[in-house]
């Protein structure tokens, strides 16, 4: 069986800063997403921030079917050049799931065109995630819905295009909306965007948010990955020009 190399990458600074943060994931996000997620058709490693290269050198971008991109503060220290290369690994097939505040990413921003701008409050309510999508492979095991019990709130409108696929719309506690399982494709590359993950709350210890992100891999692995072409190209028969 050929395994899905996937790339789990961290901000990894909440965790080192803030000892709430650091209580609940005290290796890091990535670590509880990589054990979280384990399972024999994925190969997963982990990648953060600090490390050289944004920890996307070209050997790691190489060897990466899906990429999952968890960041918040520190988005515009991401490389530009960083950017372009994850940009052009997408369009050449590479998965792309962006959680939580993820959504200011450049990288997100830059697949998407737009803003991705969105209303917020960190009040730890319940939210319930509606699922759209039934038949989708994103949401193979989950019911009508699920709900978790503290979450922060995002809330319409969210600045993303049109072209997106709704795959969950969440209900929260204080009265908001959001359209939070959303796709898109962009190249060959699949992206899935995915709401919950606020750092002070333990949402990626959930199975439910564990079994989404899962399925997400598996729906964004590429068959194939290899950069678009532009060739000049031959004519099929003899042009007779005047
Ligand atoms: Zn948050």
């Amino acid at each position: 069986m050929k395994k899905i190399n996937v790339t789990i990458w961290n901000e990894f600074r909440h965790e080192k800063e803030n000892p709430a943060v650091r209580e609940i994931y005290p290796d890091g996000i990535h670590t509880a997403l990589k054990n979280g997620l384990a399972a024999d058709d994925l190969e997963i490693r982990c990648a953060w921030l600090d490390q050289p290269g944004n920890g996307l050198p070209p050997e790691i971008l190489e060897n990466t079917d899906v990429l999952i991109w968890w960041g918040h503060r520190a988005h515009h220290e991401v490389d530009d050049e960083t950017v372009k290369n994850v940009h052009d690994r997408i369009l050449a097939g590479m998965g792309l799931i962006v959680l939580h505040s993820g959504h200011f990413a450049k990288i997100f921003q830059r697949c998407t065109g737009t803003s991705c701008t969105l209303k917020w409050r960190e009040a730890g309510e319940r939210t319930i995630l509606w699922n759209l999508a039934p038949d989708h492979p994103i949401t193979r095991g989950i019911g009508d819905y699920f709900e978790l019990a503290h979450e922060e709130m995002y809330g319409e409108k969210f600045d993303i295009p049109e072209d997106g696929k709704v795959i969950f719309a969440s209900w929260f506690e204080g009265g908001n909306v959001f359209r939070s399982g959303v796709t898109f494709e962009r190249g060959r590359g699949r992206i899935f965007y995915f709401q919950p993950g606020h750092e002070t709350y333990r949402n990626y210890y959930d199975r439910n948010v564990l079994l989404v992100i899962g399925n997400a891999i598996r729906w964004a692995a590429p068959e194939l990955i290899q950069a678009p072409q532009a060739p000049g190209y031959p004519p099929l028969h003899e042009i007779n020009q005047l």
